[in-house]
């Protein structure tokens, strides 16, 4: 299985309109992040976790030609607004599956009515086969299986993901220990850490290293970061030996 990091920034990406933070203003690639997105391999199979506003670019990016589904961990803007950027694929492939917790899906057809349109529906809009992700109730991708781990986001629900030894969640602030006990013998393990101080809804880089402590994965990989953080090669090197902080157009290979 291959993890292809199609962005690691937080809400706003990197670098920040206007900003004259130094970070924004980095030439190093390390340092430009798109919105949060990861993009998974195996056999003949792609799924993307989060399409976000820079999904289209991150598609083109990645190079990928198909996608077979597009998992969601949360309705937020950073993680949907790409939706209508599905297009091109389902002009080639048809309807995208998409994986969400009801409550997201109410939300999107909300916000993208046209693409949930039933009657005089424009034949160029999106579409979408919708599939319902439930609390600890396994679901099939492809030939493999996701399970859905339950965090909170600041008081808002949301899906981290584990498939085989990977497992992916973002935008947590807090986790339960039953949803913990998911998270055992991990080979990767992608968290998110926002920056150095508190923040309300995300773990910042201390609770994520303690979370990284506690689920002992073999590796961990740290996303959805503000420029705040600082520069991506400085704050490497603070890291423990078995944690790294992504960048955008990582690749790894479990
Ligand atoms: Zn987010």
């Amino acid at each position: 299985m291959k993890v292809y990091f199609l962005g690691t920034g937080t809400s706003q990406g990197i670098p920040v309109i206007g900003s004259e933070h130094p970070v924004c203003k980095s030439l190093d690639s390390k340092d430009k992040r798109l919105r949060v997105s990861v993009l998974i391999r195996w056999d003949d199979y792609s799924f993307v976790i989060d399409c976000g506003p820079d999904f289209r670019q991150q598609m083109l990016t990645s190079n990928c030609h198909k996608v077979d589904g597009i998992v969601f961990t949360h309705e937020h803007a950073d993680h949907t607004a790409g939706l209508d950027d599905i297009r091109p694929f389902n002009f080639r492939q048809g309807e995208m599956p998409i994986y969400a917790h009801q409550r997201v899906i109410e939300n999107m057809k909300m916000r993208f009515d046209y693409v949930f349109e039933t009657v005089n529906k424009y034949p160029g809009a999106p579409s979408v086969k919708i599939i319902e992700v439930e609390n600890n109730k396994s679901f099939a991708i492809g030939n493999k299986l996701a399970i859905p781990v339950n965090v909170s986001h600041g008081g808002l629900q949301v899906f981290g993901y584990r498939i085989d030894d990977f497992a992916y969640l973002t935008d947590v602030k807090t986790i339960e220990e039953d949803e913990i006990e998911k998270l055992k013998n991990l080979k990767v393990l992608v968290v998110n850490a926002l920056r150095e101080e508190p923040h309300f809804s995300h773990f910042n880089l201390e609770e994520a290293l303690e979370f990284i402590a506690l689920v002992k994965p073999e590796k961990a990989y740290l996303t959805h970061i503000s420029h705040v953080m600082g520069f991506h090669e400085e704050v490497q090197q603070k890291l423990p030996e078995n944690v790294f902080l992504a960048y955008d157009n990582l690749e790894i290979t479990l």
